[in-house]
């Protein structure tokens, strides 16, 4: 055998992007068709009219939810909401939705259409049709992948990769809030599991249990945006974390950035919650993930259409790519930002 067969890579070498850009580093584009492929939050595809935007994500039992928290309906809420986030962070409308399943008998009819009636409500609410998908068994877990067809006009994309110095950076919503509720629900998943007749404490944490369970898509700034004729030079959604997805941006882009540490929207029950957990709230918004908010860039000139959103927060600038990406903090220190997002392998 030769030393290339015998060689073994550790997947945890490469980390989530690291594998991905190997995996796919050998494949060119060759169709006039494909405007954007791997790289951005969803493919683009131009075959006349208006370009089809593409994306796709696959929720795994045990690694993306776990049900003795995660109602089958929220479950199925989610896993559409996630998709159709990807869709709204390139500007695009979401219209179509395929669902592929993989269930053993575990199930049963009744739990999966609990899992449908979730995809329903996540189909109306944003007025997207589902048409079509696959099933098969699984030997144990439950997965689920949900592909979402957008549409936009050609002028009205947004990549991650438009971004200049001197642009402003926003956020649409507050950050964190998804990751604290998860380790709200972990931690009376534990309780639960010393003593099942413990009731969980849950009562009055609505909001980031809504942030973690239920989150939505912003399909209303893609909205807003088309309205006042704005167009963000560079967008991402943070399902990663404040810091990766910016990350991201700054990559696709090639600049640097700072962030304010006290303009970063934090909720006054996330703010809470952290300190009750004895965690940094600024961490919780910075690595959190999963808030499914929009992260965006804007030229200079158009401060005032954003000022006027309902719901955005200004919190940074982009600066050139030797300056880094920097976290400017309350007490005026300036620290370099390091991406920490989900660590799966
Ligand atoms: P997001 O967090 O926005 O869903 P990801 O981090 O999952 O994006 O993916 C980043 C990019 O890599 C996307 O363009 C996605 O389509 C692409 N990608 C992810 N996994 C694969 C894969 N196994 N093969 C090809 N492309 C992939
Ligand atoms: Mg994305």
């Amino acid at each position: 055998m030769s030393e290339q067969e015998n060689k073994r890579t550790e997947i945890s070498t490469l980390g989530e992007f690291g594998l991905i850009d190997q995996l796919t580093a050998g494949f060119k584009n060759r169709l006039p068709q494909t405007v954007k492929g791997v790289g951005d939050d969803a493919a683009v595809l131009d075959y006349g009219g208006e370009p089809v935007i593409v994306t796709t994500d696959l929720l795994l039992e045990g690694i993306h939810f776990d049900l003795m928290y995660q109602p089958l309906k929220h479950l199925g809420y989610k896993a559409v909401i996630v998709n159709l986030s990807d869709i709204c962070a390139m500007n695009a409308i979401p219209r179509h939705i395929t669902v592929s399943i993989a269930v053993s008998n575990r199930f049963s009819v009744e739990a999966l259409e609990e899992l449908y009636a979730g995809i329903q409500a996540a189909c109306e609410g944003y007025y997207v049709d589902l048409v079509g998908g696959d099933t098969t068994a699984s030997p144990g877990g439950l997965m689920i992948s949900v592909t979402a067809i957008g549409t936009a006009p050609k002028e009205r994309i947004t990549y991650r990769s438009g971004a200049k110095p001197g642009d402003i950076l926003c956020v649409t919503g507050d950050l964190g809030g998804a990751y604290l509720g998860l380790q709200l629900l972990e931690r009376e998943k534990q309780v639960y599991l010393v003593n099942p007749d413990m009731q969980p404490e849950l009562g009055e944490k609505t909001y980031l249990l809504k942030r973690q369970l239920k989150p939505e898509a912003c399909l209303g700034s893609v909205e807003y945006f088309k309205k006042v004729d704005l167009l963000p030079t560079a967008m991402i959604d943070i399902s990663d974390g404040l810091a990766s997805d910016l990350m991201h941006i700054c990559k696709a882009s090639n600049v640097g950035a700072f962030i304010e540490e006290a303009k970063v929207p934090i909720h006054e029950e996330a703010r809470w919650q952290a300190m009750e957990f004895n965690l940094d709230p600024l961490t919780c918004a910075l690595h959190g993930g999963e808030d499914y908010e929009l992260l965006f860039t804007v030229d200079e000139k158009d401060l005032d259409k954003v000022r006027f959103m309902d719901s955005v927060y200004i919190i940074g600038e982009i600066t050139d790519a030797a300056d880094g990406v920097k976290l400017h903090t309350s007490e005026g220190n300036i620290h370099a930002l390091e991406a920490q997002g989900w660590k799966h392998f």
